[in-house]
Formats: C-alpha cells, structure tokens, sequence
C-alpha cells in the first residue's frame, strides 16, 4: 500500500529525518494563507499516489501568496497522471545546493533489505541509473541483521559526502532503515533528499509502500487516519478473494450487483442496467459450469459489498442448467442469507425445474425468500434490468 507524500513526511519527522516546513491544503485560499504565514517563496506538491510528478507538471513554485492562490487554483483543477488533485501540500521553497537520492526496499532475487544511494538524485534518477549504474551505491542487509552508523557512513562517503557532512547524513541513512524495517514496509524513499544553500539535509520528497499482507501488525496507522487504500492496478480485497474462488470477477463503481449466467449475458445485463439509469458494482463470469456451491459463492462477493444496493440475477440454461442455478441461490439462501433486494430471472434449459426448486424451497421456509422476486420465460429481461434499478433506488 502506498502512502501519500505528507503521510509519509509525517513518518520521516518522527524518525528524525528533517522535511521541510509545510501544510497540507484543500483549497486555493488555505494555500494563500499559509504563503503569507511563512513569508517565503513556496513550492506547490500536488498529492497523488503516483511518482513523477514534477515532470507531469504536479509540482509548481510560486513566490507570493498570491501566485501561491493561483497556481494552487489551477492545480486543483488537474489530473495528473490520471488522478484528480485534491490536495496540495505546500512547503517552504528550498534553495538546492545538491540533491541526492537514498532509498531502502527489498531485493527479492536474493532476499535481502538493500539500502541505496545515489549522489545524482531528483526526476532523472531512472536515467542516471541507466546511464551511470556505477554511480548508484548499495549495501544489502539481512532481514534480522543490524546495520551500523559506521556502514552508513562507509555508504555516504561512497557517494562523495565528506564530514562534517558524514554523521547527518548516515544519520538520514540510519532513520530510514529503522523505519523501513519498523512499518514494515516495501520502500522508503527520498528522492531528493536535498543538500541546501545554507548546508541543510533535507527530504524534500518522501515515498512509502507498505506490505499489506503486515497490516495487521499496525493498528497505529488507523489511528493516524491511514486507512488500507486500493492502488491502481491492484486487485480489490473482492477481487482476491474471487480469484481465490476460481470466479472471474471485476469491482466496478456502481450499486447494482451483477450476477447473469456467462460473460455475454454479463455484458449485455450491464448494458440493460446502465440503459435503465443504473450503475453495475461488478463485471462477472460463472467461469463456466458452475457447481451450486460456486454461484452461491458468487452471490457471497455481491451480498457482502457494502456497495451493492440490489441484484440483478439473469440465466439463460444452456449447458449450466437453471435447476443448478436455482439449487445454488438455495444453498446461498440457506447458508448465508440476503441482505439487499433481488430480481432474478431463468428462462432456457430446465427453467421449469428451476422455478420447482424455488418453489420447494420456499414452502419450507418462505422468510428467506423475502427479498428476491423471481421470474420465468413470461418477463422479459428488459423488466429485470428496470426492476433492479428500481430497487437499487428504493434502498
Ligand atoms: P516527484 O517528481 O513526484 O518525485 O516529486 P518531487 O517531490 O521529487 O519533486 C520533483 C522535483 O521538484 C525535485 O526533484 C526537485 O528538483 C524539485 N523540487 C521539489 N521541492 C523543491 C524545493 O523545495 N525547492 C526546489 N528548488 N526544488 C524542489
Ligand atoms: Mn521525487
């Protein structure tokens, strides 16, 4: 899980680390305010889970409070890299001498923490590392071993540092594999961590990834507001968990949950439901021949998300049988229960057996058929897709 620059900074100055003075911001005119508080010329750093933003055109200057209220204004109204900008973390300008790079992650070919460091830091780190491989310096540690000021400092002046600059910044180096290894975390990072004019180290940027699977082993960062978090291009804890089940299944925004027999029908009911002013909260396949216990599984993911407002069951029986499928919301019914309302249609083959199934079921407990309205052959899927979104509307 990644965490937001300022999440991260909050980390480095608990662990010693010097970030710039700053205050994270939601609007132009906090912007201003804390322009004019400082009386320095500000840098502008949009908050985004993504590196790369100085050169996508997220990271601005601005020499007054009031550039700092229009170029914040402007900010705000940007995506950058294909997120919006919602917050801005404006910090005291710093006056660069020197930037440099210093990194801890894991390298996973040889199971070791390896701790890196570069004396060409900033937005051009990739290519120094391609350019200029030997100018990057790296120490790899084992999980449990310690890692002492005199190997940091070994590491630093591999880089060119000389004291007395040589204890602050093994220091830096020192803070950052404490922390890395206190959070458990996959990355930290400071990319630049600047030398400045009047011979200051500090971390101008900031970047931490946490290992999801050692959550649990931090309560105390819910408690500072940092909430398990989806990163683009990672499977939803939904998502897992079906790929678990064997259940091709995708996460969408919408509130009706979408549970058809096969991917066609999938398609085509997610265009029914968006045609009908309705939103579908998933794309999903049977994955083809479903045992009972494996659409009861699918009807699990759908009750269970706390986005679903209602759902839209559709089978066409081919070679998946509607008797199947009735025999595994069944199971679903009796094992698990429904919590939102569903409409439910079966038509093709073995319908009839289907609507027996149901019917059998519900004589000897008709309180769990209390939210689904199920229908034959004689409505048309038009009216299922209508109807759920009706329902959807209603919760
Ligand atoms: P990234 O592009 O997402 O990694 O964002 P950074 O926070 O690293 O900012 C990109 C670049 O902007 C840095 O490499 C610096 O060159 C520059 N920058 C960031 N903060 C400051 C600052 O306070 N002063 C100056 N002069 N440059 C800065
Ligand atoms: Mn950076």
């Amino acid at each position: 899980m990644r965490l937001y620059e300022f999440e991260a900074k909050k980390f480095f100055f608990e662990s010693g680390i010097t970030i710039p003075l700053g205050k994270l911001v939601s609007s132009p005119e906090e912007a201003k305010d804390f322009a004019f508080e400082i009386k320095k010329p500000v840098v502008l750093k949009s908050q985004i889970l993504s590196g790369g933003r100085g050169k996508a055109g997220g990271i601005k200057f601005a020499r007054s409070p009031e550039e700092a209220y229009s170029v914040s204004k402007e900010l705000f109204t940007l995506k950058i890299k294909g997120f919006p900008v919602e917050k801005i973390l404006v910090e005291e300008k710093l006056e660069i001498e020197k930037e440099f790079y210093l990194g801890v992650t894991l390298d996973r070919l040889n199971y070791k923490i390896v701790i890196i460091a570069c004396s060409e830091g900033g937005v051009e780190i990739e290519e120094v590392a391609k350019t200029f491989p030997e100018k990057i310096k790296k120490i790899s540690l084992d999980i449990d071993e310690s890692f002492y000021s005199f190997q940091a400092q070994g590491l630093a002046k591999q880089i060119g540092i000389e004291s007395p600059d040589l204890k602050t910044f093994g220091n830096i180096v020192l803070s950052l594999w404490k922390l890395y290894k206190k959070y458990d975390a996959k990355l930290v990072e400071i990319n630049p961590l600047i030398l400045t004019q009047d011979k200051r180290f500090i971390a101008a940027d900031a970047r931490m990834s946490l290992d999801d699977d050692a959550l649990f082993r931090h309560p105390e960062l819910s408690q500072m507001g940092i909430e398990k978090r989806h990163e683009e291009g990672e499977m939803t804890e939904r998502e897992k968990k079906a790929k678990q089940w064997g259940i091709p299944y995708l996460d969408l925004d919408g509130e009706i949950g979408m549970f058809p027999g096969g991917a066609g029908f999938g398609i085509m009911g997610n265009d029914f439901i968006v045609y009908y002013g309705g939103m579908p909260a998933n794309f999903m396949d049977s994955g083809g021949g479903p045992t009972p216990e494996r659409l009861a599984q699918m009807l699990v993911l759908l009750d269970e998300n706390p986005k679903v407002q209602a759902i839209f069951g559709a089978r066409f029986g081919g070679i998946s049988r509607c008797d199947d499928f009735a025999k595994g919301v069944v199971i679903f019914l009796k094992e698990h229960g429904l919590s939102k309302p569903m409409v439910l249609r079966m038509t093709g083959n073995m319908w009839k057996e289907g609507l027996e199934i149901f019917e059998q079921a519900k004589k000897e407990n008709p309180e769990l058929f209390k939210n689904i309205e199920i229908h034959g052959i004689e409505t048309p899927i038009e009216h299922i897709a209508k109807r759920a979104v009706e329902l959807a509307k209603k919760a």
